[in-house]
């Protein structure tokens, strides 16, 4: 696991500046939920600290390099998405080793590792099925253990559990903080869910148009919001 820090970071497009000088510390094995509106810019910070997006201004730190020039692969992070993006003519164990074979790693050593996470995420009975032949939950893990399999120092996840219902929802929250901490990563974690978030996180960073209100723990932000953004968004009395 690696700690990440953000240093004045800036988002343009065009013209439009988005993210306005968006600084941040967190440490290794931490929880952090990113929370906000939507088009407040969760997506966009987290897809600059994947290395999916140009940073237009400031530094983005993993272990304490700098890895503004890194690409995704180099920068040894993983990120979930809500759309699983599963390839849909591969098992879910061709699914879980893909990346692991396009950096090269030998055939044995792919079972092994996508074997590993097939436990951790129970997947062990379905490692030769298609993912039109699994559930809604059971491709989002499929989805997980492909991010395992490479054994991230940071993990990112974007709104990981918007497309699954309500009963899902909170069995799948549970998994991913056993996931996190059995796996011994740094985790971000976007949400728009404030449950999410305050059941979650170790930190909550509140994100409204680009701009940081307030960091702190589930507990500081509920008896302590910064302002009424963030008292409205917790759903603490302000
Ligand atoms: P969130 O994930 O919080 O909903 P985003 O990070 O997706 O927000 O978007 C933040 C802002 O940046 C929004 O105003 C959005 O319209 C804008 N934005 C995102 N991607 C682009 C893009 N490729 N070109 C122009 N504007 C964009
Ligand atoms: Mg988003």
């Amino acid at each position: 696991m690696a700690s990440v820090e953000l240093s004045h970071i800036r988002k343009t497009y065009g013209a439009l500046e988005v993210i306005h000088g968006v600084s941040l510390s967190i440490t290794e094995g931490e929880f952090i939920a990113l929370v906000g509106p939507s088009g407040c810019g969760k997506s966009t910070l987290l897809r600059m600290i994947a290395g999916l997006e140009d940073i237009s201004d400031g530094e983005v730190l993993i272990g304490g390099n700098v890895v503004n020039s890194l690409t995704p692969r180099e920068r040894n992070i993983a990120m979930v998405f809500q759309s699983y993006a599963l390839y849909p003519h591969m098992t879910v164990a061709e699914n879980m080793g893909f990346n692991l074979k396009l950096s090269g790693v030998a055939k044995p050593e792919i079972k092994k590792l996508v074997g590993e996470a097939a436990r951790m995420l129970a997947l062990e009975d379905l490692l030769d099925r298609k993912p039109s032949q699994l559930s809604g939950g059971q491709r989002q893990r499929v989805a997980m253990g492909r991010a395992i399999v490479r054994n991230p120092a940071v993990f990112l996840f974007d709104e990981p559990l918007s497309n699954l219902d309500a009963k899902l929802r909170v069995q799948m929250r549970t998994e991913i903080k056993t996931l996190h901490q059995k796996v011994g990563t740094t985790s971000v974690y976007v949400t728009h869910d404030q449950i999410e978030a305050m059941t979650l996180a170790d930190r909550i960073v509140v994100l409204n148009a680009g701009r940081v209100e307030q960091v702190g723990t589930p507990l500081e932000l509920y008896r302590s919001p910064a302002n009424l953004f963030v008292a409205g968004f917790i759903g603490s009395p302000a």
